[in-house]
């Protein structure tokens, strides 16, 4: 208290001189200024930092004056904001379209039980008001696209991303990088975490953006999601929290971040380890030449499904209700076929299409598969959602098996259309 540094825009070299006084010193600069005074019921809730002084009454009312913007309340977003909001940061945005599932909640402890099927940001927004009821939450309950994603991002301080697909990663790292905001990026998959803060616009200069690590997406069906994969639960806490610590050394100005460095996490191994990323000259957004100027369509850049499969599957993909009627005519000896499952044993365990045989994704792309197969019925293929069961009908259809068909929708439309008891995942 008795700072009034917030009052009028501060010159760059009084912040300086504030952290050359203060213990721990740092040579960034703090991305935000800090607000005119904390009241008593802050002071209070906020002791804890207060008396760190690295953070002090500085480095608290910066946060108090930050605005921060989270991309999904699931996995990564449910710690984060958590611990965004009981830091006391003033103005925190949650993005998210979603809504609470019962398969969510063995990582997303920003939900609870009663949750399930109201709005994620929704959701998020009532468990903040008890974390923290000083702080202001900003719902944008809408999907992200390119219509509205710099808008949405603009007046923001930082961007803390959870999204778990690349299509959107890619379109948060090239929108923060024109509007110059710095973008704390993490991922999970299984028992491996990742975490990266891109911010080619920093004073500093010379930082990577995510595209310099990551030029290209990975090839469709070729990266697992956590929903196709799975992911141990506690991995969001590592990781979601290792953004907010970022996230508030680069508000405050503490502390080196992992500007232009990877964290790589092992939790089987139980092991950080931080590898520099260099900036790519030759990156499509901010190296020296881009082609990358403005906002591209993202979905046709990382490609749900590649074009050899999206062949494959036109007029050779079927409804689950069409397969429902097949395995109706099949029981009573009018029809005959395979039906082949491509997803992965455990998978297989949690939920399945009755009379089905399961030859995982792995065996069609090494060939083994096409020697288990009949060729003198049809065969029906299927998986989660309809991804790796295409590319596999590829394979079939590069193979001979010309009345090889898919199913859309997968085992996950089979459950929501046809068999409700059945669990989903
Ligand atoms: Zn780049």
């Amino acid at each position: 208290m008795g700072d009034v540094a917030g009052v009028a825009p501060v010159p760059p070299q009084i912040l300086q001189e504030e952290y050359d006084v203060s213990e721990g010193t740092t040579a960034r600069e703090p991305l935000v200024e800090p607000a005119a005074e904390l009241t008593i019921d802050e002071v209070r809730r906020y002791s804890r930092h207060l008396i760190i002084p690295d953070v002090g009454m500085s480095g608290q009312k910066r946060l108090k004056n930050a605005k921060v913007l989270v991309i999904g309340a699931g996995g990564l977003g449910s710690p984060a904001l958590l611990y965004l909001a009981a830091a006391g940061v003033g103005t925190i945005g949650i993005a998210e379209f979603d809504e609470v599932d019962e398969s969510n909640l063995q990582r997303q402890v920003i939900h609870g039980q009663s949750d399930v099927g109201r709005p994620k940001a929704e959701s998020a927004k009532d468990s903040i008001a008890e974390v923290n009821p000083l702080i202001d939450v900003v719902v944008h309950n809408e999907r992200l696209d390119n219509d509205n994603v710099l808008g949405i991002f603009e007046g923001y301080d930082l961007i803390v991303d959870g999204t778990d697909n690349f299509a959107t990663r890619y379109m948060v790292n090239d929108a923060a990088y024109f509007l110059k905001i710095p973008y704390v990026w993490g991922s999970i998959y299984r028992f491996d975490g990742q975490a990266s803060v891109f911010w080619p616009t920093a004073p500093e200069g010379d930082a990577p953006c995510y595209r310099c690590l990551y030029p290209e997406p990975p090839p469709p069906g070729m990266v697992p999601s956590c929903a196709e994969g799975g992911v141990l639960g506690v991995l969001c806490a590592s990781i979601g929290s290792i953004q907010v610590n970022e996230a508030i050394k680069l508000l405050t100005g503490i502390g080196e971040p992992l500007v232009g460095q990877l964290m790589i996490y092992d939790a089987l191994e139980m092991e950080y380890r931080k590898l520099k990323v260099r900036k790519d000259p030759n990156c499509a957004l901010c190296g020296e030449n881009p082609t990358v100027t403005g906002l591209i369509d993202y979905e046709t850049f990382c490609g749900a499904v590649s074009d050899e499969a999206a062949d494959a599957a036109a007029g050779a993909t079927i409804s689950v209700t069409q397969l429902e009627h097949m395995l109706k005519e099949r029981d009573e000896g009018t029809r005959d076929f395979v039906l082949v499952d491509v997803r992965e044993p455990n998978e297989y365990e949690i939920n399945k299409i009755p009379g089905s045989v399961l030859i995982p994704k792995g065996e069609f792309l090494n060939g083994n598969a096409l020697g288990e197969l009949p060729n003198d019925k049809p065969v029906v293929l299927h998986c989660k959602s309809g991804v790796r069961s295409a590319e596999c009908l590829a394979v079939l259809k590069g193979a001979g098996f010309a009345d090889a068909v898919h199913v859309g929708g997968g085992v996950a439309a089979w459950v929501s259309q046809v068999d409700p008891s059945q669990p989903s995942y």
